[in-house]
């Protein structure tokens, strides 16, 4: 479901843009309808009041929490049930950070994913990408909101748009503590600035080298790193926010001195900072991931060559970490 189909069916409802408003945000919110101060009947439309509670329970149908996953770390990983039976992962992070997914599965690929395993699914609509908003808010707050979860949000571009907009207004989520992650599709360069809200930008860089980004991520855009950098340089400069650069650390593959050089190469001097996390192990791939002091070294040299380096682990990686494994592993059949 889309969030301008909940607005069409509140307007048919008698709702002005108003009472819409009102209802979207204590939706998104996890708020009774009924709270503040005034109780609702004081000022929506009758119509509307008689029309909400079956509103409501489609609302609070699009995403049910399935199971919760604690993990050591204080994030708590959600296996979460969309209407049609389908499943996706958000995960609760530290500092009430909230990652969700707009894609059941993934048609990019990366080839050290377990969502990129099995394809796209399905494309989740912007009202099921806020229904894991206010889910999760059911549990905690929630102030940041990542794109960070199962699928390429830029292949969902119009769906994650529309959440995008209703969680920096009615979703009381500040728009540079919006993250939407991308591998890099020139489409996204061109529409975000336009948006109301303007979302941080993550872009999933990976590695300096041309050929090996195509073999890791084969569905990609075929945007050079060094394009990626210059799209991503401009649109840092025009919001005031940094990219995150993400890079996922594989043993053998993007641990080298040579990556590293390529690395000062391609980032110094530039507005943002590079996010590096071991490889989260995947049952069936066989990627490695290098030990924690090889990566601590790696962010060490990158800093004392200029370039802002995070090491950082998966969240909640003691709990099947990688995105997508929860999944696969609910889809597994039980064994009796
Ligand atoms: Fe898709 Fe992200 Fe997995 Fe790549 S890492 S296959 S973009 S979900």
């Amino acid at each position: 479901m889309q969030v301008a189909q909940i607005r069409e069916r509140l307007r048919a409802a008698g709702a002005g843009p108003g009472h819409a408003y009102r209802v979207l945000r204590l939706w998104s919110n996890a708020l009774p309808q009924s709270s503040g101060k005034r109780r609702p009947e004081h000022f929506l439309p009758a119509t509307l009041l008689a029309a909400l509670p079956e509103i409501e329970a489609d609302l609070a149908a699009l995403a049910r929490l399935q199971s919760v996953h604690p993990a050591e770390d204080g994030s708590e990983r959600l296996l979460v049930e969309l209407a049609d039976g389908q499943a996706v992962e958000s995960v609760l992070l530290p500092r009430d950070g909230l990652c969700i997914s707009s894609q059941v599965g993934c048609a990019v690929k990366c080839v050290f994913c377990m969502t990129g395993r099995e394809g796209l699914v399905r494309q989740l609509g912007s009202a099921e990408m806020v229904a894991q908003v206010a889910l999760a808010r059911t549990r905690r707050p929630v102030k940041k909101v990542v794109f960070m979860g199962m699928g390429e949000p830029a292949h969902n571009l119009d769906n994650v748009v529309e959440a995008i907009e209703l969680l920096g207004t009615a979703g009381n989520i500040g728009h540079k503590n919006l993250v939407f992650s991308t591998v890099g599709d020139p489409r996204v360069f061109e529409r975000l600035p336009q948006g109301p809200v303007k979302p941080a930008l993550a872009l999933s860089l990976h590695t300096t080298k041309k050929d090996l980004r195509e073999q890791l991520l084969p569905r990609a855009p075929r945007m050079s790193p060094e394009e990626l950098v210059e799209a991503g340089e401009r649109y840092a400069r025009a919001t005031g926010y940094p990219i995150q650069y993400q890079w996922t650390l594989l043993e053998g593959v993007n641990d080298g001195p040579d990556e590293i050089e390529g690395i000062v190469e391609l980032l110094s001097g530039r507005y943002g900072v590079l996010n590096m996390i071991p490889f989260n192990k995947v049952d069936g791939l066989d990627f490695r991931r290098p030990s924690w002091e090889r990566a601590a070294e790696i962010a060490r040299t990158l800093h004392r060559r200029g370039i802002l380096t995070k090491l950082r682990q998966s969240a909640a990686q003691d709990v099947d970490g990688g995105c997508g494994q929860l999944r696969a592993r609910a889809a597994q059949p039980v064994r009796l």
